[in-house]
């Protein structure tokens, strides 16, 4: 298969397994290594990865291991561009889902921040979701890198 464009990309699949998130944070910090990243903007993605991962286990899937999370991802010049899937159950009320605070599942003792944190820690922030279908998030981030602060 060929592609048209010259960035790179990558995709991933698995197991909704909460063992999975650590995987999942390691494999987009060394995807996007190749353009320098300074620690916090490694850990802030790091960080969004988590938060958007956790909510299709928790959420998406309700923790029923069967689930499939998926992540694809591509570098176009400094900026990384992520998309992080579920085919589970889906958001009914996406405006309500998105205010800070809002929880579905404060029995759980969530906080209702994960979407704020996307939302401020990356440049762009989107996310699609269909009751029933699941729920995509799609993301970009600059990335300034290291050489460019000390040059
Ligand atoms: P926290 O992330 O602070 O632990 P939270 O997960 O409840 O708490 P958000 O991540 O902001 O908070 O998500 C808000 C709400 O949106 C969730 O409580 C849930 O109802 C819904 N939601 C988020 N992601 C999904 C998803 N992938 N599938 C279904 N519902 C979701
Ligand atoms: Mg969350």
């Amino acid at each position: 298969m060929m592609r048209s464009d010259a960035g790179n990309f990558m995709s991933v699949q698995f197991a909704a397994l909460s063992e999975n998130e650590s995987f999942a944070r390691v494999v987009v910090a060394s995807f996007v290594s190749r353009l320098d990243p300074t620690m916090e903007e490694l850990n802030d993605l790091k960080t969004v990865v988590s938060e958007a991962v956790t909510n299709c286990i928790i959420h998406g899937y309700d923790s029923n291991p069967e689930g499939v999370v998926s992540i694809s991802a591509s570098i176009e010049n400094e900026t990384i561009y992520m998309t992080i899937e579920d085919q589970g159950k889906g958001i009914e009320d996406l405006e309500l889902a998105k205010q800070p605070l809002y929880t579905s599942k404060p029995e759980l003792e969530r906080s209702g921040m994960g979407f704020t944190i996307m939302e401020s820690f990356m440049d762009e922030f989107e996310v699609t979701s269909e009751p029933g279908r699941g729920t995509s998030i799609s993301m970009k981030k600059t990335i300034v890198s290291k050489k460019a602060l000390y040059n």
